[in-house]
């Protein structure tokens, strides 16, 4: 980071010095005093289970060189010396706005992606082709809220040449912050489904929430979106000021895949059209919604004039985040772990991908969609009915709402004899330890709540 002095700090967040220190320049923004490195900001913020504010003094002793501390919190005043503490109306507000100050002193273009799936995955691909040619900022992992998006930019550095930020939300106005903050050139919606629909009520509603990625947009930026999503396909450019970009499958989109092939456990080739010629490329992760990723990474490259033979170096050495599709072989048994999360959207693309992988015998063990609020029966019965028509041989489920996949796959006539309804990790553990056999593939998918790593682990741990 780029040293902010701590005068600066005040004016940005617009706040009142109760406490003077005597060093001046802050050299990191921290949430956490665990991480927390020497000459730092510390900023404490209020969750549902922790206020920050109980850890100045532990900040202090760390070395920062003050706190932001938010009005009416209790905090040790009495105990601290030689440091700052500037009082703000709101830490995380404060939070966001010296992010958006630091930022603005930067000239480097941002792409923001959001999406209801595969923000993580198509960040990651975006970067992974840039960083070929470019010195790329990105966020770490999943660092994608309000309070991981300004803490991303944090790590902006002189030496980057490009940003390329994934943008979360729970609820309307999220995503307009953070565009606010981050004030992208190229931003991206990967496709609109139902991730978060407990809070936003509706699939247009989370269209309207994710367009508040626009607001920023200048004359000449570009939205990137994908022309085959039913509900991105009403986006039209007219009344418009930036251009609008459609990626996907169908011929009329601006940019599109043709000739798609499947590889299976390696993904796919396809040709994309370019100035008239056809050039082929691979992405080499498997489901047909890395095509679609692929193919917004693949025009972000072209965009910053990178040849189609860099854009396939990028897709070649692409590594990405962990839990997403990671196929690994443990001893006989061959793991799709897909366990970092799940929406009915990435339930079936993975059950997808297990369908079109190599084993003798493919098991699938879903488990709940959590915060789908009113849509919850009907989200997992529509997974239910796509497992009826793959050739899964073997269903387990965990959890309460994950009964309603396999309520509705016998109904629509999957064997009941090949499906186990579990309430939790170890019982689907237990069932697993008679039913695996070598050569067996099994795919695990589930909420973050339901830390569906643990059965991921346990066929580690056996192999
Ligand atoms: P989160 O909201 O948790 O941040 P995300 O939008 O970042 O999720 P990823 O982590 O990229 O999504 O992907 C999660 C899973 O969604 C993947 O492992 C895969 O199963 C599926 N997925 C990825 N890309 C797409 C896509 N374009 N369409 C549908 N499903 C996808
Ligand atoms: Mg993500």
């Amino acid at each position: 980071m780029i040293p902010i002095s701590i005068h600066k700090i005040i004016t940005v967040c617009k706040g009142k010095m109760i406490l003077e220190g005597t060093k001046d320049q802050v050299n990191e923004i921290s949430t956490d005093t665990r991480k927390m490195k020497e000459e730092s900001l510390f900023v404490p913020l209020i969750g549902a289970f922790f206020d920050g504010h109980q850890f100045i003094l532990q900040a202090m002793e760390r070395g920062a060189i003050g706190a932001l501390v938010q009005k009416g919190q209790e905090f040790p005043l009495g105990k601290l010396n030689d440091f700052y503490v500037i009082e703000v109306e709101d830490t995380l507000q404060a939070l966001k706005e010296i992010g958006r100050h630091y930022r603005q002193n930067s000239n480097i273009p941002f792409i923001g992606v959001t999406g209801s799936t595969g923000k993580t995955t198509t960040k990651d691909m975006i970067a992974g082709i840039l960083e070929t040619n470019f010195n790329v900022l990105k966020n770490e992992g999943n660092l994608n809220n309000q309070i991981g998006l300004p803490l991303t930019l944090f790590n902006l550095e002189p030496c980057h040449e490009i940003g390329v930020l994934e943008m979360g939300m729970n609820s309307l106005g999220e995503i307009l912050s953070l565009a606010k903050t981050v004030q992208p050139h190229i931003a991206v919606i990967t496709n609109v489904g139902f991730s978060h629909i407990e809070h936003l009520g509706s699939q247009e509603n989370i269209l309207t929430a994710k367009m508040e990625i626009t607001t920023r947009l200048r004359e000449k930026d570009y939205l990137l979106i994908n022309g085959d999503d039913p509900f991105l396909k009403t986006v039209k450019e007219e009344s418009k000021t930036y251009r609008i970009i459609t990626f996907g499958i169908d011929p009329s989109n601006d940019i599109y895949a043709e000739n798609l092939v499947c590889l299976g456990e390696v993904g796919y080739r396809f040709d994309v059209m370019i100035q008239k010629k056809k050039h082929t490329f691979q992405v080499r992760q498997p489901g047909i919604h890395n095509v679609y990723n692929g193919l917004v990474a693949l025009w972000v490259g072209l965009h910053y004039q990178m040849t189609p033979l860099a854009i396939q170096k990028g897709f070649d050495r692409l590594e990405l985040s962990k839990m997403r599709l990671e196929i690994v072989t443990y001893g006989d048994v061959k793991v799709i772990n897909d366990a970092y999360n799940a929406s009915p959207d990435s339930m079936k693309a993975a059950i997808t991908v297990l369908n079109q992988s190599t084993g003798i015998r493919k098991i699938a063990i879903l488990g709940d969609i959590l915060e789908m609020g009113s849509f919850a029966e009907e989200g997992h019965r529509r997974i239910g009915s796509f497992i009826a028509t793959s050739p899964v041989d073997y269903l387990i489920t965990v959890g309460k709402s994950a009964q309603w996949i396999a309520r509705e796959a016998v109904e629509q006539g999957f064997s009941q004899a090949h499906i186990y309804q579990t309430p939790s990790n170890d019982l689907a553990i237990k069932v697993l330890k008679t039913l695996l056999s070598p050569r067996d593939v099994v795919l695990v998918k589930g909420s973050r709540g339901m830390k569906m790593e643990e059965i991921v682990n346990f066929i580690q741990e056996r192999s």
